[in-house]
């Protein structure tokens, strides 16, 4: 018997997927997670993309309260597999979505989105928005060329290049806030 219920089909669209995102979401442990990596492993098309992109507007339009961190995995989802046909539609929900009691406001992760979806209609890259909002280096865009450990800041400095502009970047991790910061600077000599 499988832990977990199975994702939707591979042809199920957004209200379908967006559907069984919530039922996981409130399900038990770990079949959040399971699912979503599930359905991101279907993001190797355009057309997948879009739905998932689709589907995280339609998470991101009918948040609830008892939502509380899916409004995250909305953000994330609009970032990496958004279009810039879908910034419209984040643009005019950005007013309207709510606050939640954390550490850091997570709308913040969706004005991040909505630079992503800007950079990518403009043919710009990604690499010049994760610096600008200080991401974590860490998807699969980096490649890590190095890292060290700087114990007086209690920080890690990674050097990482962009896979798809090559440019290189340093990026202070550090510890001494409540929730990890990444500060991005330019590591190419040429500037
Ligand atoms: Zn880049």
């Amino acid at each position: 018997m499988p832990d977990h219920t199975p994702a939707p089909p591979a042809d199920a669209g957004p209200e379908a997927l967006a559907a069984a995102i919530r039922v996981a979401h409130h399900g038990a442990a770990g079949e959040r997670t399971a699912l979503l990596h599930a359905l991101e492993q279907r993001a190797e098309t355009p057309e997948s993309r879009t739905v998932l992109a689709d589907t995280a507007l339609l998470l991101l339009a009918t948040l609830r309260a008892e939502d509380g961190s899916l409004d995250m995995v909305a953000a994330d989802w609009l970032r990496r597999f958004g279009r810039p046909e879908h910034l419209d539609a984040v643009r005019a929900l950005r007013p309207k979505l709510r606050p939640r009691t954390a550490l850091r406001d997570w709308r913040l992760e969706v004005d991040r989105a909505i630079a992503m979806l800007q950079a990518r209609a403009e043919g710009g890259c990604g690499c010049a928005v994760d610096a600008a909002h200080g991401a974590p280096p860490v998807s699969r865009d980096y490649e890590r060329l190095s890292d060290t450990t700087d114990r007086e800041r209690y920080a890690i400095i990674w050097q990482v290049r962009c896979r798809s502009c090559t440019r290189r970047w340093d990026v202070v991790e550090q510890h001494g806030y409540h929730y990890p910061t990444f500060a991005w600077s330019r590591a190419d000599a040429d500037g």
